[in-house]
């Protein structure tokens, strides 16, 4: 069973304060959404806080990034098991502003896939285009570089406990959206292209789609067969917002597989 998934990408905002208040209304809001799942993504500073706030809830919450290796002399940087020590259920690999601001290329984004997976949570591997990339018709073959290089390390059982984000990056942060009949094929074509290495693991993958959702857009979306939900950043971070999106989830059909 494929149930919607709505996750926040906080990317780095939040204060205290502000947090608490937003963590409070999610978890009230959600309370009364049991048929979707929900889930943020903070700032390392703000685990705790989120930890703190949402146990008991019905929301999980993660991390952003994680580094690929469990300790050593790397200043500065978060490791998986660190993460998990936070009860973190999810962590972000791959988002394209790690790809394109820190160089992370998808040989080192399947490593962190991999370590986030090892230290006992789910990784959200984030893949998608940029506009000339689109233009240049190479949406496919991007889409597929991406995804084979965790494949390739991890296997394709390694998805059977992972979730998959198809983000454009010409959609992200925008205000521009992928129709829904653009993203569908994307979608479509990235569960077609793990199913023909696995059917099973096709099936019951949770495939998102990111890049400026909405309340106003979330519900066509979310009805699309392959789009299993949304990875949200600027609006997962005012909770009337966030819950707009999470409702139009929870009106989703949930595909039995
Ligand atoms: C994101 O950061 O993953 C994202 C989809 O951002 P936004 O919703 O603001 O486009």
């Amino acid at each position: 069973m494929r149930r919607t998934l709505v996750a926040g990408n906080w990317k780095m905002h939040g204060a205290l304060p502000q947090n608490e208040a937003l963590l409070d209304a999610l978890a009230r809001g959600m309370a009364q959404l049991p048929d979707v799942d929900c889930a943020v993504c903070v700032p390392y500073p703000y685990l705790h806080q989120a930890q703190q706030k949402l146990s008991g809830s019905s929301i999980r919450w993660g991390a952003q990034d994680a580094h690929q290796l469990e300790k050593g002399a790397y200043t500065g940087e978060v490791s998986a098991p660190m993460l998990n020590d936070f009860g973190c259920r999810y962590v972000i690999v791959g988002h394209s502003e790690r790809r394109s601001l820190y160089g992370e290329s998808s040989a080192l984004v399947a490593e962190k896939f991999a370590a986030v997976q090892k230290a006992g949570m789910t990784p959200i591997l984030c893949i998608g285009e940029t506009l000339e990339q689109r233009e240049g018709g190479a949406t496919e073959a991007v889409v597929a570089e991406q995804l084979d290089a965790v494949i390739r390390l991890a296997g394709v059982q390694s998805l059977r406990d992972a979730v998959l984000a198809y983000e454009p990056v010409w959609a992200i942060g925008t205000g521009k959206t992928a129709t829904p009949e653009q993203a569908q094929a994307v979608h479509a074509f990235i569960r077609g292209r793990i199913a023909a290495l696995d059917g099973q693991v096709a099936q019951g993958l949770r495939i998102l789609y990111g890049g400026s959702v909405k309340g106003s857009n979330a519900a066509e979306l979310f009805a699309m067969a392959d789009i299993d939900g949304g990875l949200i950043g600027g609006a997962s971070l005012i909770a009337d917002d966030f819950l707009a999106i999470c409702k139009a989830g929870a009106m989703d059909k949930t595909v039995q597989v």
